[in-house]
This record gives structure tokens, sequence and C-alpha cells, in this order.
């Protein structure tokens, strides 16, 4: 059987390891002679699933118990409004980095419920963003939100701001690919559909110490406190994905945990940005220090190729290149599971279609 390489920006590949197993165990999952998805959620051997999959994240992560690890539903949008839902009882004033498409979504629905205050802008060709000395900072904020990687422009802050202010940062994109210091942050969300597992799951870390601060009309589903009160199951949790999470927890842990995966990325990011640099051919638009080591995007000499270029792309296995509608161009996911195979073979039919067409 042969598989593609996929450079989905989301649902994006998951580990071949991970897929086996979880077909091997579909029809008879541990001799319970059902599907993992067919037993109920407050079963032991799926409550025991969950744990399982959360003390694999504490230990990859090193998250202490400051931290409640959560799995919610509703994907990363839904935190886009839980954020400020939480944490809105201190102060109706957000601040919020505004880095790329992502952060805008984010600071739009958090208009509902507050005033949103833009500390920074990304801007200019290529594409920097400000350095976080210089961001205009409100005094009285409820908290500090920023999207460490965008998914959409390629443009990755690859150091953790600080602030005095809650800091909270949409992950969804970068998470596991790489350690982090967890206690630098007070709040982390992230749709599971990239570096996590299938969507339909969004993990979220957050410092107990800021439970109280939700407003009135919180809705249960979304108060963070209330989800960790309940251990994640405040209504039938999507226990499969869950499930499917764990494995990808496992996988992650034999394969070294995230010390190892970063130097994997790292040296991923490099050999695709060192492809598109060392041609006059293709171009990427963000500037090397703010560069996305999980997206990345680029352009082709001619636009007018572009559908050449998929076309040909795909018929030789590189899957889901087309750049996101709203900037055109190309776009390369590489997440964890996408390995330097995956480049290796991209980076090789880019160089041969230059070679055709440049
Ligand atoms: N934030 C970022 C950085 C993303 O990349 C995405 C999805 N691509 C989202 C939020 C939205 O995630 P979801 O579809 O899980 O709501």
């Amino acid at each position: 059987m042969s598989r593609v390489h996929n450079f989905c920006a989301g649902p994006a590949a998951l580990p071949r390891a991970v897929l086996e197993r979880a077909a091997s165990e579909m029809l008879d999952w541990h001799g319970s002679g059902m599907s993992f998805m067919e037993l109920s959620h407050r079963s032991a051997e799926v409550v025991g699933v969950a744990e399982e999959a959360e003390a694999a994240l504490r230990r990859l992560l090193g998250i202490s118990d400051d931290f409640a690890v959560l799995f919610a539903q509703g994907g990363a949008s839904t935190q886009f409004a839980a954020v400020p839902l939480n944490l809105g009882g201190a102060s109706r004033q957000f601040d919020y980095l505004n880095s790329g498409q992502w952060s805008r979504k984010a600071m739009k629905e958090a208009q509902r419920f507050g005033s949103v205050h833009e500390v920074a802008a990304s801007s200019g060709k290529p594409v920097s963003v400000p350095g976080p000395d210089t961001w205009q900072r409100s005094d009285d904020a409820a908290y500090l939100h920023y999207t460490p990687n965008e998914t959409i422009d390629g443009v990755e802050l690859h150091e953790v701001p600080e602030s005095s202010a809650p800091l909270v940062a949409d992950m969804s994109s970068t998470i596991l690919s790489r350690p982090i210091d967890i206690d630098a942050f007070d709040v982390i969300y992230a749709g599971a559909q990239k570096n996590i597992g299938p969507a339909g799951l969004t993990l979220l870390i957050v410092r107990r110490e800021l439970y109280g601060r939700s407003l009135e009309y919180c809705p249960a589903m979304l108060n963070w406190q209330a989800l960790d009160e309940a251990n994640s199951m405040l209504n039938t949790p999507p226990t499969y994905s869950n499930y499917l999470a764990g494995l990808v927890f496992a996988w992650l842990e034999e394969l070294g945990g995230l010390g190892a995966m970063a130097q994997r990325n790292r040296a991923k990011a490099e050999k695709l940005y060192g492809a598109i640099d060392g041609s006059e051919f293709y171009g990427n638009p963000v500037a090397p220090e703010f560069r996305s080591w999980m997206n990345v995007p680029f352009t082709l000499a001619d636009a007018e190729l572009d559908r050449t270029f998929l076309a040909e792309a795909e018929a030789q296995g590189l899957m889901n290149l087309k750049g996101h509608r709203s900037v055109g161009g190309m776009r390369a996911s590489i997440y964890n599971a996408t390995g330097m195979d995956a480049v290796d073979a991209l980076v090789g039919f880019m160089q041969e279609f230059e070679r055709r067409n440049g």
C-alpha cells in the first residue's frame, strides 16, 4: 500500500505507526470485543486511556500540577471566545499581538466581550514582527494574547514575550514541535489536527491560579474550571480522538521526546528554506528570523505556473501544497509526522520543476 506525502496545514498527516496501531486495534480494542469508539466514556478503559494521554503530555512538555491539562471540543476557534469569557472578570481590556490572520480572527471574536487593544502588528515585505519591548501594552489588561505560529502567513515568534498580564498563546500549529517552557505561559490552547491527532479535540493547558475570573455568562461548556473539575468530561468527549492523541504522544516519547523532534523539525525547515533561498525561481515572503518551522509558504517566479506546479506535484504524490485561498501561491506544512523523506521529495521536485520552467 502506498501513502502520499501530505503537506496539508490541517487536518495534517498522522504518523504511520499510529495509524497502523489504530487499524490493528479497530475491531477489538485490547480484548474488549469492541472498537475504542464504542466503549462508554465513563468506563475504566476509556478513563484510563485519557489519564495516560494526559500523563504522557505532562512528561513531554514538563507540565506541573500548577496547570490543568484539559481536553475540550469546538476547535481552537471556540477558545477565541473562551479566553475572554474565562479571563474577562479581571478587566474588560484585552491585549492582542496581531501577527497574522489567526491573530485577527481571535481579536474579532474577543471584541464581543470587551475592548480589544492591538499591542503591535506584523508588517512589511518581507514580513516581520516588532520586538516585544516596543509593544504598546494596556495598564490593566486581563491578558495578553498572541499566536506563536501563524499557520497561514508562515510567521513564527521564536522567543516567548515577557508579560505582566497573563500570557495566552494559540499554539495550534506549533505545539509539540519542540520543547517549550510551560511556566512562561498562563494559558495555551491548540486545535488537535496538526501535531496532536485528529480534528475534534482541543487541548488546553491552563494555570489553575487563574480560575475565578470568568464572566458570569460564560457557558459551562467553555468554562475551564468546570471542565477541570469534571476531568474534561462535562459531556461525552471525543473519545476516539483522545485515544489517537494518546498514541501520538506515545510515538513522540518513543522517538526521544520533543528535543529529538525539534532537531528533526529544524533540519526539515532549514532544508526547505535553503532550497527556496538558493533559487531565483522560488520566494518566501517572511523575514528569516520570523520564519515558521511548521508552515512554509512559497511563491513561484511566475504565478501562471502555479496550477501546473500543483498538478505535477500531485502526480508525484506531493499533496496539499496549494497556499491558503487568501494568499495564493504554495504552502508546505511540515508538521511532526511529515518526515525528512517528504521534504527531500518536495525539494527534489521543486528543483526539477525549476529546471524545466525557470
Ligand atoms: N489558530 C490557528 C493558529 C490555526 O492554525 C487554526 C486552524 N488552522 C485555528 C486557530 C482554528 O482552529 P480550529 O479549526 O480547530 O478551530
